[in-house]
């Protein structure tokens, strides 16, 4: 069976409104190369750019979500600078990034990831959760459990729809480094991750995603990883060529 393969650009504090034509090329690419129909392409840009980007690029070829959500579970409201769930949506995100490392690590902790999760989900609005460890959890052997951990404090065992969840596993040590996990230990990584969540949450294959300094020249070696099903690529992102080249070098 070919199953999906993500590739989703995290293009973080970046870009401006001339970065459609990124978006453009990319577009343009998929449309004249029909041969790569097992994956789904999914841009997540700064905020402001999100309805500009989705009127442009009216194809159900690539897809958008947003970098953030706003803990207040209410549409609209006195809450200055906030986005509500249906705010995003309204702006085109049918994704939205949560657990983003760079992003708990100005303001967020997991309470506040667990209550983020299950506004998204109820809105309709699609996850993608950012988990890892950090470099001295991962020297002391501990990233399994620092994962679990994270995963615990944030997933509800009975209100998760895997269907609308993706699993990023980000290492915090290679988030924007070059320095990129063997596949071994990537391999041990996503085997316990796969039967964890199948013993705490039922769940027999849930999409699990790498993150972490993925380039053109990774990329075919990381998808060596049989549990994965793509990508969350933040730098490489940012120019079509790049991004382009990191999805042809995956499917050669
Ligand atoms: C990210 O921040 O989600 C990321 C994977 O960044 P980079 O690819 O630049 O390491």
């Amino acid at each position: 069976m070919n199953k999906t393969i993500y590739f989703i650009a995290n293009w973080k504090m970046n870009g401006n409104h001339n970065s459609i034509n990124e978006i453009e090329r990319v577009l343009n690419f998929f449309k004249k190369n029909t041969i790569y129909k097992f994956k789904k392409i999914i841009f997540c840009p700064p905020s402001n750019l999100l309805t500009s980007f989705r009127i442009k690029i009216k194809s159900k070829l690539i897809d958008f979500g947003a970098q953030d959500i706003s803990k207040i579970n209410v549409n609209n409201g006195p809450y200055t600078g906030q986005l509500s769930a249906k705010m995003l949506k309204d702006s085109g995100a049918n994704y939205v990034i949560i657990g983003h490392s760079e992003k708990r690590l100005i303001d967020e902790d997991f309470k506040t990831i667990k209550e983020k999760i299950n506004i998204s989900l109820k809105n309709k609005l699609k996850i993608i959760f950012c988990i890892g460890e950090n470099l001295s959890q991962k020297n002391k052997g501990s990233s399994l459990n620092v994962l679990k951990k994270q995963i615990l404090s944030s997933l509800d065992v009975n209100k998760i729809n895997f269907n609308n969840l993706i699993i990023a596993y980000e290492p915090i040590w290679s988030i924007g480094t070059g320095i990129v996990p063997t596949n071994n230990y990537l391999d041990k990584i996503y085997r316990n991750l796969k039967k964890f969540f199948k013993e705490k949450y039922k769940v027999n294959s849930p999409i699990m995603l790498y993150g972490g300094s993925v380039t053109t020249d990774n990329v075919a070696t990381l998808g060596k990883i049989g549990l994965i099903s793509g990508f969350l690529i933040g730098g490489a992102s940012l120019k079509s060529t790049s991004f382009i080249k990191i999805i042809k070098n995956y499917f050669k």
